[in-house]
């Protein structure tokens, strides 16, 4: 009786296991469901709006690239460095979360066209007298894990004599800053400036550095057809006007 329910199971089993395999082979080859990560608080570029949806620069224009070129596909939020990771890994098929294509990552990643125009800027708590990255020494500076940001804090920590704090996210930096612990936090300063005009109550202070554009990454030689659509895509965009509505949508430029 017992073996016979144990037999059962096994059966049961290969029968869910072959079913689910059949399942899978007929909707991979009719159309592919990529997996896109994204950052978790990045905006203008991805951010829950008040309703709970996932929203911004980087959303939209991933939408509106999809129904261009007809792709189907599953936004995950990870955290920038989770995001990353999980591209590195094979565990998601694209990364769009206001990265910034640089040489070091293009030797992991295949970049789209760019996108969006950024570089790294500083900011302290609203009534900090601080006002340059000289005034840091001694101090604590809050970056977040594995951005351009971290790495120009990590560069420039001897010169100026601070010490450092990583972040998963930038809504986490913020807090350390606002709380006192950290004097300023290095951060995208279109994210700076969008945060303050939503009521951060911070300021930029010291050089704007400039930095690299945004682009969509895939991994390297590896889903190179979605890649080809994303472009084609973007470029469809910027030429009927959607590119600019989307961004305009977010960010007021005059
Ligand atoms: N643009 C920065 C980078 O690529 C930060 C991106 C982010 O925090 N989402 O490192």
């Amino acid at each position: 009786m017992k073996k016979g329910l144990r037999l059962g199971l096994v059966f049961a089993l290969a029968l869910v296991t072959v079913v689910t395999f059949a399942a899978c082979g007929t909707s991979s080859s009719s159309s592919k469901e990529y997996i896109i990560a994204t950052d978790t608080t990045f905006a203008p570029f991805e951010f829950e709006n008040k309703d709970g949806k996932r929203v911004g620069i980087d959303m939209d224009l991933l939408k509106a690239i999809a129904k261009d070129q007809g792709f189907k596909y599953t936004v995950k939020a990870l955290g920038f460095d989770g995001a990353v990771q999980s591209l590195e890994s094979g565990q998601s098929d694209g990364v769009i979360a206001g990265m910034s294509i640089t040489d070091e990552r293009k030797k992991k990643f295949d970049f789209s066209d760019p996108y969006f125009d950024s570089g790294i800027g500083m900011a302290v708590k609203k009534d900090s007298t601080i006002t340059d990255y000289d005034q840091l020494q001694g101090k604590n500076v809050a970056v977040k894990a594995g951005t351009e940001g971290a790495r120009f804090a990590k560069e420039n920590q001897s010169k100026y004599g601070y010490t450092l704090s990583t972040f998963k996210s930038s809504a986490n930096m913020y807090e350390d800053v606002k709380s006192g612990h950290s004097a300023a936090c290095f951060e995208d300063y279109p994210v700076l400036g969008y945060a303050i005009t939503k009521g951060q109550p911070l300021k930029i202070v010291g050089d704007l550095q400039a930095g690299n554009s945004y682009g969509f990454a895939v991994q390297k030689g590896k889903n190179q057809k979605l890649l080809k659509m994303f472009n084609a895509g973007l470029k469809h965009l910027k030429k009927n006007g959607q590119y600019d509505k989307i961004v305009n949508k977010y960010i007021k430029t005059k």
